[in-house]
């Protein structure tokens, strides 16, 4: 179901649920702003959602209520986790779908980083 980013947040997503611990993710970082984890549908060699901790249902929501510092903690855990995944040496590609139009299918903001391979001009 593509997400109603008209929606409030439900705080029973499948992220919200990865945050809080209660259903497996492969967790590949993590600080007190973000948490990374393996897709579990990869679409590239490295395929990483990195989410930020609070509860916010898409970029919209996240750059209209996040406070400065919340922004400012997740853009710079975005950039970590690629460095520690070691995709700055060739790049990569970042994704934020945002609502229906967008294709977005979880009602918690994420950025998908995709490396590993050269990615072409776009995603299919
Ligand atoms: P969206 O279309 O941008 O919302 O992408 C959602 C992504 O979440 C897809 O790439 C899914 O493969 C991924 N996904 C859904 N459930 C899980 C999960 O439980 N663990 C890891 N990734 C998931």
């Amino acid at each position: 179901m593509p997400v109603d980013i008209t929606q409030p947040y439900d705080p029973n997503n499948i992220f919200a649920r990865i945050l809080r611990g209660e259903i497996p993710a492969r967790r590949v970082w993590e600080d007190d702003h973000a948490v990374a984890f393996e897709d579990i549908a990869p679409q590239a060699p490295t395929h990483v959602l990195v989410i930020p901790r609070g509860a916010y249902v898409s970029w919209d929501d996240f750059s209209d209520r996040a406070s400065d510092k919340e922004i400012a903690g997740f853009v710079r855990a975005v950039g970590t986790v690629a460095r520690m995944l070691g995709l700055d040496a060739n790049g990569y590609r970042l994704l934020a779908n945002i609502g229906s139009h967008g294709g977005q299918e979880v009602p918690h903001l994420h950025v998908h980083l995709f490396g590993g391979r050269p990615l072409g001009t776009m995603l299919a």
